[in-house]
């Protein structure tokens, strides 16, 4: 994948020294949100997220159905507008709204996942921190949602990552797909 060297150098990283111990421990560094969260953590979690969810809902109400069903995300497909073309999935709190030809595209999955968790730590303050790094991308005359956007280069890591070894464990563990149709996966 393209977006992968820029993605590990914006992160100062080595891509081809990256194990998955090294991109869990920069997972923790740079969403500063715990691996395996205790129950309380979870209970802050769901508050800072909570805004986001409420968004989510109501913009569900516009179309399109549940596709599957992890412990802590939603997939969501056949939206009217989400996600914008040209983007593959964007994730609003727990819920990712994805395009229907990427419903089983686990890297693409682990991808959004990051942001579900980035999303968990700092609720409605990811946002603001998102749209400042793509802004300034934007300025720099690149994409605003590319591997310069350090709020993104972590979820290329991870659907990088997913993709170049056909790993079986994405960046979750704790919250397992309950749905049946994927393998329960933790490391
Ligand atoms: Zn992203």
């Amino acid at each position: 994948m393209r977006e992968t060297i820029p993605a590990a150098r914006r992160l100062n990283v080595d891509w081809f020294n990256l194990t998955r111990k090294k991109l869990v421990q920069l997972t923790k560094d740079e969403t500063g949100r715990s691996y395996r969260p205790s129950d309380f953590e979870k209970f802050l979690y769901s508050l800072e997220s909570g805004p986001l969810d409420v968004l989510a809902t109501g913009l569900r109400a516009d179309g399109g159905r549940r596709a599957r069903t992890y412990a802590n995300m939603t997939i969501w497909v056949g939206h009217p507008y989400l996600p914008p073309s040209p983007f593959g999935a964007i994730t609003i709190g727990h819920v990712v709204f994805v395009a229907a030809e990427h419903t089983y595209n686990r890297a693409l999955l682990a991808h959004e996942y990051i942001h579900v968790i980035q999303q968990e730590h700092r609720g409605l303050l990811q946002l603001d921190r998102y749209f400042t790094e793509a802004a300034l991308e934007l300025l720099a005359g690149r994409q605003h949602a590319g591997p310069g956007n350090r709020e993104e280069a972590l979820g290329y890591l991870w659907e990088s990552y997913v993709q170049a070894y056909k790993a079986e464990n994405g960046p979750w563990c704790e919250f397992r797909p309950t749905d049946g149709n994927v393998p329960g996966e933790c490391g």
